[in-house]
């Protein structure tokens, strides 16, 4: 059966073998181990991630490439392909049927959706040990950024409150197929091992705080929360933490976000 390739579903085919090798490599499988694999494609990294663990779920939205890795894979029993959407699938649903408790969550992903899969899969970070996702170099940038740099914003806050992000290597467009418009980078996100530094009950608020701060971009810190919170109490808990009442969100660390949310709740 010959594919027919779907832009529209972000398919870049990895093509240079070596860094299949290094997606594979890059998170410390042990045999016993569950992976589930975003958008697995042709399997240029399924069977390489398989050979190290006991169980691997891979999930593909097209039906036409799940069809294709459902043959391919057919005498491989510890890989399951799943035909559907990754942002509809439930990550703790498939580690209790395995009988994990934590999983890792590994992909060259579609990028018209990084952003909503990262989001997705970090609603289950309780139930993944690890995740190496390859994405466009301009997410990967904003997910490592430092307060007060160009890229730091949103998501590099609610990256940073469930995990801790790292570039492990770049890949260069030349070694996809079709090769995409822009350069990628693997990004490794290994889970805080309490959980999110606050406790779960208080966990919506903050990040319904987070999205009130970061809400106008170029606004002040102070202008995005006082439609919410009184905007002497704001002016009061930034002058404890040392906050200048000039700040934008995009200056605080995820620490100096935790501290005004608990003081201002
Ligand atoms: N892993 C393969 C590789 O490295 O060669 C393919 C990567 S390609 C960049 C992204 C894959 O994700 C495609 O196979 C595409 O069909 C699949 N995909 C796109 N949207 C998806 C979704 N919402 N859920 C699951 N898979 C999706």
């Amino acid at each position: 059966m010959v594919h027919r390739q779907r832009p529209k579903l972000g398919q870049h085919f990895l093509s240079d073998a070596r860094y299949c090798s290094r997606i594979a490599d890059a998170l410390d499988l042990c045999p016993g181990d569950l992976v589930i694999e975003i958008g697995p494609g042709h399997g240029a990294v399924t069977g390489l991630l398989a050979s190290r663990v006991s169980r691997l779920v891979a999930i593909e939205l097209d039906t036409e490439l799940a069809a294709e890795l459902r043959q391919k894979f057919a005498e491989t029993p510890e890989i399951e392909i799943i035909q559907g959407d990754v942002l509809q699938t439930d990550i703790g649903e498939i580690c209790r049927h395995h009988g994990v408790d934590r999983c890792y969550v590994v992909g060259n992903l579609p990028y018209y959706i990084t952003s909503p899969i990262i989001h997705h899969a970090l609603q289950f970070a309780a139930q993944v040990r690890a995740m190496g996702l390859l994405v466009q170099r301009e997410v990967s940038d904003r997910l490592v950024a430092q307060p007060g740099s160009r890229d730091y914003g949103y998501l590099t806050v609610f990256t940073q409150l469930y995990s801790s992000a790292r570039v492990v290597f770049q890949v260069p467009p030349g070694a996809f197929s079709p090769p995409p418009k822009v350069h990628s980078a693997f990004v490794r996100f290994d889970m805080r091992a309490g959980g999110p530094i606050v406790s779960s009950e208080s966990e919506e608020g903050l990040l319904r705080f987070l999205k009130q701060s970061f809400a106008y971009k170029r606004k002040k810190l102070l202008n995005c929360l006082a439609p919410v919170y009184s905007r002497p109490k704001v002016e009061q808990e930034l002058g404890r933490l040392g906050v200048p009442l000039g700040a934008r969100a995009e200056q605080l660390s995820l620490k100096q976000f935790v501290e005004l949310f608990l003081a201002l709740r």
